[in-house]
């Protein structure tokens, strides 16, 4: 019988975590499935306990439902305890294990694509305060950056994120009012903005990157760009900061190896990342 695995959020179309791991299991000759379930935030803690007796061994779980994963798990690791989001779960000996795989996804990529640009000793400005900007401040933090501002659209959220992961962490983390890049030596974009079908208002007067309240100005070549928005050829940003020749992490750079950490965990196996890369990159 195919072993099966999931992506669980609401919506799911437009994800690309299924073909990336299906071309995972071919390359590996694996008779192992990732299927794509759409779950209303209502049903999810019911579907998740019924995913083991179905051939289910893991899923990975998005908007909007990273909070929940955490509830429904019987245990969960260190590291999504602290970011307080979970974004991969494994059944095994009839429990639930939750686990973030994000934070190392996120800095595997950036040690990947920008050597040197380690965040130890940085200053650093992330962009948004929902589950995937509390995972890279997180592993900012962990790592040694020296300062981390956060802003978001809404500042409540911002200080909210502030409050809750600043305790105990050996760097300075704030909120700021407005986004500020120009002593950042790496800037992360973790909004939803730059996705695809979404206006890119880029150029006019702005110059820039208007949701983002960037301009074009504050890229400088030494910069390190992260954008967790993956997109076909680039978002806006990617797009930019690549022509500017600054070091850039994009988001199917963070995908592959958030996914690669997930595929180890439910396969004891070393993901084939280059299968993984080629598979993020096509629609189902
Ligand atoms: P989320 O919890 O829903 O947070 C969304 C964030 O985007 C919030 O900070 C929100 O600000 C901001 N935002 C949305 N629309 C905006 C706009 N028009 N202008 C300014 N800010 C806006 O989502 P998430 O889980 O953090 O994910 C964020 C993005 O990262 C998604 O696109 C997701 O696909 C991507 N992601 C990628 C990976 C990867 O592996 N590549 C991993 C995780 C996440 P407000 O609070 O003001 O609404």
């Amino acid at each position: 019988v195919t072993t099966l695995c999931a992506l669980l959020g609401f919506p799911v179309e437009h994800s690309r975590s299924p073909s990336m791991h299906n071309a995972a299991f071919r390359a590996l000759g694996m008779d192992w499935r990732y299927e794509a379930i759409a779950v209303e935030p209502d049903r999810f803690q019911a579907l998740v306990h019924g995913l083991p007796e179905r051939g289910f061994v893991g899923a990975n779980v998005t908007i909007p439902h990273k909070l929940r994963a955490l509830e429904v798990a019987d245990d969960v690791s260190a590291t999504a305890r602290a970011v307080g989001a979970a974004n991969t779960l494994s059944f095994s000996g009839g429990r639930i294990v939750a686990d973030n795989t994000d934070v190392t996804g996120f800095l595997t990529a950036l040690a990947e694509r920008a050597p040197g640009g380690a965040p130890a000793g940085m200053k650093a400005l992330v962009l948004g305060a929902g589950g995937a900007a509390r995972a890279v401040v997180y592993a900012l933090l962990a790592e040694g950056a020296e300062r981390v501002l956060v802003w978001n659209r809404h500042p409540d959220r911002a200080r909210a994120l502030v409050a809750e992961l600043g305790h105990g962490a050996g760097g300075r983390l704030e909120a700021a009012a407005e986004p500020d890049p120009r002593a950042a030596g790496l800037v992360v974009n973790a909004t939803s903005v730059g996705m695809e079908g979404e206006s890119d208002d880029f150029g006019g007067a702005m110059r820039g990157f208007k949701d983002l309240r960037l301009s074009v100005d504050d890229l400088r070549e030494q910069q390190v760009i992260v954008d967790l928005v993956y997109r076909d050829g680039g978002t806006p940003l990617v797009r930019e900061a690549r022509m500017r020749g600054l070091r850039c992490v994009d988001g199917f750079d963070v995908l592959v190896h958030q996914g690669a950490a997930s595929f180890a965990q439910w396969t004891g196996r070393a993901a084939p990342l280059e299968a993984m890369r080629d598979g993020a990159r096509k629609r189902n």
